[in-house]
């Protein structure tokens, strides 16, 4: 990155020297026209731009504040084949049917081929036969920003990082979002779900606005290592729960996954075929002495309806079941009382119909599972279904939400 900041500082002279010459307006569109760099005040600190990257630990976190990739097109033409600069740099198109990931399926993300920006995971890849990578969704909001062609006719999508062009999007994709992000090849770059540690940002490490959360989380989870224990519940689909029970007071980490069947089949596809066993589920990593069992078990019951059988609304199916999944016989017996002092006090209308389990075993979801509610809160499915669980839980125990919610 510090040749970045170089290049903007040489830039920055060069490009004053720039709008002397040319007083600002639109870029030439000659072949060979790229993006004029952004000329940058002499002593200014770079543009950054937030968003997400990989960790250490190959986990996707943000938004964080990653230092914007600015160079001048022989410098980028060294860097890139003459195919990905004609479509990064220039706004060119690959041929149909000529890119290397058109129909791929392999598990994991695709990067900027520019700057290695994390932008599309294969969990949103899908056929669409154009001849062309085609993705339902970015892998989160913000990596990918969208600008409209001059003509009004087609959206452009690019990389925030570096500008690189991508490719398209346009409104005639698959369920859930009805969007076809349209890529090209050459654009992107493959990382396997199993190494994406090696997709490890320098941003990730940087202070940004979550960090001191995130930061007194860890050493939290270091120093109460042997002071914290886990719960597990299944209260229908779990962006919602996640996030519900990831506002408790006490509450370490939160992890959406599936319990209840064999861990060959606990992935995101086999589980929406409500054939395996799995109920969607959290593992919530707590501190007892801030918050008890008893209470997590008070948040679950308002997080959820438990009156209703393998289903909750309009999710239907076994892998959206109400289900308290115990770890010993204490968190069993807390559950069966709670579950009766509800019943004697009529708070449902409908007998609760949640199962009380044993916990075999948890497989933690897919990455782009885990915060979902706080990475795609513009959703429709995330407005209206998940947030308000959300809200109904804040509402219901504000003395149980951390300070800062
Ligand atoms: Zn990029």
């Amino acid at each position: 990155m510090k040749s970045a900041i170089f290049f903007c500082l040489v830039l920055a002279l060069v490009g004053l020297g720039y709008v002397l010459a040319n007083p600002p307006g639109k870029t030439s569109s000659t072949p060979n026209a790229v993006a004029a760099p952004q000329p940058m005040a002499p002593g200014a600190k770079p543009a950054t731009v937030a968003v997400h990257v990989f960790n250490r630990e190959g986990k996707l976190v943000g938004p964080v504040d990653s230092p914007k990739v600015e160079m001048s097109a022989a410098d980028w033409r060294k860097q890139l084949s003459p195919e990905a600069f004609d479509v990064l740099r220039n706004q060119g198109t690959e041929r149909a049917f000529s890119g290397t990931y058109v129909d791929t399926k392999d598990d994991g993300v695709y990067c900027c081929a520019g700057c290695g920006l994390p932008l599309f995971s294969s969990d949103a890849k899908f056929h669409s036969g154009t001849g062309w990578p085609s993705f339902y969704q970015p892998i989160v909001k913000g990596n990918v920003t969208e600008v409209v062609d001059p003509d009004g006719s087609r959206t452009e999508i690019h990389c925030p990082r570096c500008g690189g062009h991508l490719g398209h999007v346009f409104n005639d994709g698959p369920k859930p979002t009805g969007l076809r992000y349209c890529l090209d090849s050459v654009a992107l770059k493959f990382t396997p779900r199993d190494k994406t540690a090696s997709l490890a940002d320098p941003a990730a490490d940087k202070p940004h606005e979550s960090a001191p959360a995130a930061k007194q989380s860890d050493a939290k989870q270091s120093k109460m290592k042997k002071t914290t224990s886990t719960a597990v519940f299944a209260a229908g689909c779990f962006w919602a729960t996640e996030a519900a029970f990831d506002q408790i007071k006490g509450v370490i980490h939160v992890e959406s996954g599936y319990s209840g069947g064999a861990k060959e089949t606990a992935n995101y596809p086999a589980v929406c075929t409500g054939t395996t066993g799995h109920a969607e589920s959290v593992q919530i990593t707590y501190d007892p002495s801030q918050v008890s069992y008893d209470q997590l078990l008070d948040v679950f019951f308002v997080a959820h309806d438990p009156t209703e059988l393998d289903r909750q609304g309009n999710d239907t199916g076994p892998q959206y079941r109400s289900a308290i999944f115990y770890a010993n016989d204490e968190q069993k017996h807390a559950a069966e009382a709670k579950i009766k002092e509800l019943t004697q006090a009529h708070v449902f209308p409908d007998p609760i119909v949640t199962a009380v389990e044993p916990v075999k075993s948890f497989f933690a979801a897919e990455g782009y599972h885990q915060n979902y509610v706080h990475n795609h809160p513009d959703e429709a499915y995330i407005q209206s279904v998940s947030i308000p669980k959300v809200e109904h839980v804040r509402q219901k125990y504000p003395e149980l939400l951390k300070k800062s919610e």
